[in-house]
């Protein structure tokens, strides 16, 4: 019966808890301020404690289960590789790895045909600079505010996030401007093309006073997730695109949480006709069933390292579970129709569904997104778009996010929640039901929102 766990004893919960509040020192963390729920189980969009409470996952775990917990093809998969061959060193051509490649390089756009496989997305943004620093021969990366590319030490210092700050060495070469965002316009803007210009001029001066031929690569997210999931305003990108061409900058897309159908495309850089130099995915790759990442790299890019060594790899690159896994999620996805499912799912249910709880919630102050990928914007007062908790808040000043994430659990929906954000980010092959049901959940928490309005 696919919930039995849901009757798993409450005793083996507390014993799990009791070693990991011993053992576990968790991400981003205050270790005597978290309380991390015991999961005895998961399936599909749910996952369930040792208490016989089940939760509907809207946070796909880190944006990441995107074709849910579970999916028998892809544990099938990693079973039948277990038996054949489990590991082998990167240096070796071995079936999974290169048929995984082949899968991945069929769907990236344009040229990126080359793929360099790390565990996870910060070693795929740290690879992408390593090949572009190496390529132009030049020190600098310019990157977005409102960004996140990952924890290791150059995507840190890369990210905007303010999650930077504790760790932020301020490396030598990085450089934040600000990409567009016309909700809270860094520009003043009142359009999306007035957005889109401004946005570009400002990269474009940025780059001038920066020094053009110091400029290794531009590295942005498609569509920024972790910072809000703000789709860019049309021809931003191609915009971009012109820029780091004109200057011979490298373009580097980051599509470790936007790729592999999240958006309902293939990659988020479909929606917008764009190529970049360099694409880093993660995460969706293989729905995180094992860790992996990766660097899909244009001719140019790989031309490079043709017959000049690239310097730079991972014990595990490639590791052949990984790659099994993502093969069989790939497939997985084709036959289903796990990309299409995704648009339709954001089109007719997710979309509608928010902006109808945008309608009847004071605290809703924009819904933005596509597909499987969805912010609520909560604010204090939608007149003057001020955020409903303080940008970095912690403890206190959080409390109203608390309780609408308190309350979201209360109704079986296991909430992201971020800053003064909240983001609908299920599994991309949700069903209709269950979207309706995490939407309804949904209506039910925001009315702790409200109460902060
Ligand atoms: N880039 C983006 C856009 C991400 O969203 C993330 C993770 N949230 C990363 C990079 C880092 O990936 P990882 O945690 O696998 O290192």
């Amino acid at each position: 019966t696919p919930h039995a766990d849901l009757h798993a004893d409450p005793r083996t919960g507390a014993a799990v808890k009791a070693a990991d509040r011993a053992h576990v020192f968790h991400s981003w963390s205050a270790q005597g301020l978290i309380d991390p729920l015991a999961v005895a189980g998961a399936e599909g969009s749910y996952f369930w404690d040792y208490d016989g409470n089940r939760y509907l996952d809207f946070t796909s775990g880190l944006v990441y289960t995107n074709v849910g917990y579970q999916h028998p093809k892809i544990v099938a998969a990693i079973q039948e590789q277990a038996g054949k061959l489990a590991t082998f060193a990167p240096a070796f051509a071995v079936e999974a790895r290169s048929e995984a490649a082949r899968l991945i390089a069929e769907r990236t756009p344009g040229d990126l045909d080359k793929i360099f496989f790390t565990n996870g997305g910060a070693e795929a943004v740290e690879n992408a600079i390593r090949m572009a620093r190496l390529h132009t021969g030049r020190p600098k990366v310019l990157s977005a505010y409102r960004s996140y590319h990952g924890g290791t030490a150059t995507a840190i210092n890369v990210t905007g996030d303010p999650r930077r700050w504790p760790s932020d060495s301020g490396t030598a070469g990085v450089v934040h401007f600000w990409g567009p965002f016309l909700y809270r316009s860094p520009f003043y803007s009142s359009t999306e093309q007035e957005e889109c210009a401004r946005a570009l001029t400002h990269l474009e001066d940025t780059i001038a006073f920066e020094g053009p031929g110091t400029i290794a690569a531009v590295v942005l997210e498609t569509i920024p997730g972790t910072a809000g999931i703000m789709p860019p305003p049309p021809g931003y990108l191609a915009g971009v695109r012109e820029i780091c061409d004109r200057y011979g900058i490298v373009f580097v897309l980051d599509e470790v949480m936007a790729g592999f159908g999240r958006t309902g495309a293939w990659f988020a850089a479909d929606h917008y006709d764009v190529v970049p130099d360099l694409l880093t995915f993660a995460k969706g790759v293989n729905s995180g069933y094992v860790p992996l990442g990766g660097v899909a790299i244009s001719g140019a890019i790989a031309e490079t390292f043709e017959t000049r060594p690239y310097p730079g790899g991972l014990t595990y690159s490639g590791h052949p579970l990984a790659c099994a896994a993502a093969v069989a999620t790939i497939d997985a996805m084709a036959e289903e129709n796990v990309v299409e499912h995704a648009a339709r799912i954001g089109e007719t249910v997710l979309g509608p569904g928010l902006r109808e709880l945008a309608e009847r919630h004071p605290s809703v102050g924009e819904v933005r997104g596509l597909g499987a990928f969805w912010a609520l914007d909560l604010v204090r007062d939608r007149a003057t778009r001020e955020p409903l908790v303080p940008y970095n808040a912690s403890g206190e000043a959080n409390a109203p996010m608390a309780a609408f994430a308190a309350a979201c659990k209360k109704n079986g929906l296991w909430p992201f929640v971020n800053m003064n954000r909240t983001h609908a980010v299920p599994a991309c092959n949700i069903t209709e039901a269950e979207a309706k049901e995490g939407l309804a959940a949904l209506d039910t928490a925001l009315a702790a929102a409200d109460e902060h309005t």
